[in-house]
């Protein structure tokens, strides 16, 4: 079937029918899930096997409401297939804190949208503070103690993401929490004061809670034994991308990003029309955040297998390694979605590239194309590419 005409055919519902095959649902249905995910519905004709579902929507996750804010996780737990990385999706009013605590994962960040301050310090006793807005990264180390609190007008909304796809934002050690089961003879010990300095600290854990405003940045700095080494966090887009026609993709791994040891990113945007062009990864798993727009995504995973899924704001994609995908923008508007790796670099094998690098006679024998198709592939990789 015609692409362009597929799209523009979408809003009608659909029934799983493609030619021949298929009939009309006559039970239950849920028509608005179903056209969330047409291709769910109609497979592509080139979907085949069992591949594990790749899928999840943090609309589908626990909220967790707390006073100051709300959070909610994607973990192993409800994507079972994504074993090496779990997100947090987290909002902050202004003044809101997720109090300071640490945790057994390293947990990197992107700031979707608002402004945040955070702080840290690290082993050496070196501080860290800064505020942070839209397309900000922070990255805190394993066990490194940390905070965030929401500022401006409105707060912040972020994505959490940890090295773990099996940790949880409900497993973190919180300072409440440490000092409720600290008894006070010991607090006093600890702190050369009297046991009735902590008459009235909190009985039960904050996790998130409301505080008031802090003042400006300058008026937050406390010095410690000077900056830390490699700053928490950097400015992912105010990165140069590399551009090409279909759109433009900023890679932040730990080459630009010092800090960021164990979580690796691409920030892809492709246009309408256009695709993430058919690759995988010859180091991890991949898992997906997409920030705007709407996608689909086919996953080819070997032996007679291949799955197709679709995506909007706020869903979870996983590509295990080394699955070869594509993604494709099928909505009108730009896609912007995150890849993200846990290793401290991000890399990618081109279909098209192994193609181009691989002698020509050899290529044709396999596939049967003309020396015209293997001729017209750039030889610089092109990650987003337009038809
Ligand atoms: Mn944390
Ligand atoms: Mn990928």
């Amino acid at each position: 079937m015609n692409r362009e005409r597929e799209r523009t055919e979408r809003p009608v519902r659909r029934q799983p029918i493609s030619g021949a095959r298929g009939a009309t649902i006559i039970g239950p249905t849920n028509p608005a899930r179903e056209a969330e995910n047409p291709d769910l519905m109609v497979p592509p004709s080139v979907d085949h096997g069992t591949v594990a579902n790749l899928r999840w929507s943090f609309a589908d996750s626990h909220m967790h409401l707390s006073d100051g804010g709300w959070g909610r996780e994607t973990t192993a737990r409800e994507l079972p297939i994504a074993t090496e990385v779990a997100g947090v999706n987290m909002r902050l009013t202004p003044g809101g804190v997720r109090e300071m605590h640490w945790h057994k994962a390293a947990e990197w960040a992107y700031m979707l949208k608002g402004l945040a301050r955070i702080t840290a310090i690290d082993q050496d006793g070196h501080a860290f503070q800064d505020d942070v807005g839209e397309g900000d990264l922070w990255y805190f180390p394993a066990g490194i103690p940390h905070s965030i609190q929401g500022l401006g007008d409105d707060g912040c909304e972020f994505l959490l993401v940890f090295d773990d796809g099996f940790f949880s934002e409900e497993e973190t050690f919180l300072l409440s929490d440490l000092m409720a089961h600290t008894p006070k003879d010991i607090l006093a010990k600890n702190f050369g004061v009297a046991e009735s300095a902590f008459d009235r600290i909190p009985q039960k854990d904050l996790w998130i809670f409301q505080a008031p405003m802090p003042g400006p940045l300058e008026s937050d700095r406390i010095a410690g034994a000077g900056p830390v080494p490699e700053s928490f966090s950097y400015r992912m887009l105010a990165q140069e991308p590399m551009r090409m026609r279909g759109g433009a993709v900023r890679i932040t791994d730990s080459s630009r990003f010092k800090a960021s040891k164990t979580i690796a990113a691409a920030l892809v945007e492709v246009e309408p029309g256009g695709m993430r062009e058919v690759h995988w990864h010859p180091n991890v798993d991949e898992w997906q955040y997409y920030i705007e727009g709407r996608a689909r995504m086919t996953v080819f995973a070997s032996t007679n297998n291949a799955r197709t899924f679709n995506f909007q704001a706020g869903d979870v994609g996983a590509v295990p390694f080394p699955m070869a995908h594509y993604v494709e923008n099928i909505g009108d508007t730009t896609l912007r979605f995150l890849e993200i790796f846990r290793s401290d670099h991000f890399a990618d094998v081109s279909l098209a590239q192994w193609l181009k690098l691989t002698p020509h006679e050899l290529v044709r024998a396999h596939l049967h194309v003309d020396e015209s198709v293997l001729n017209g592939i750039p030889l610089a990789k092109m990650p987003v590419v337009s038809g």
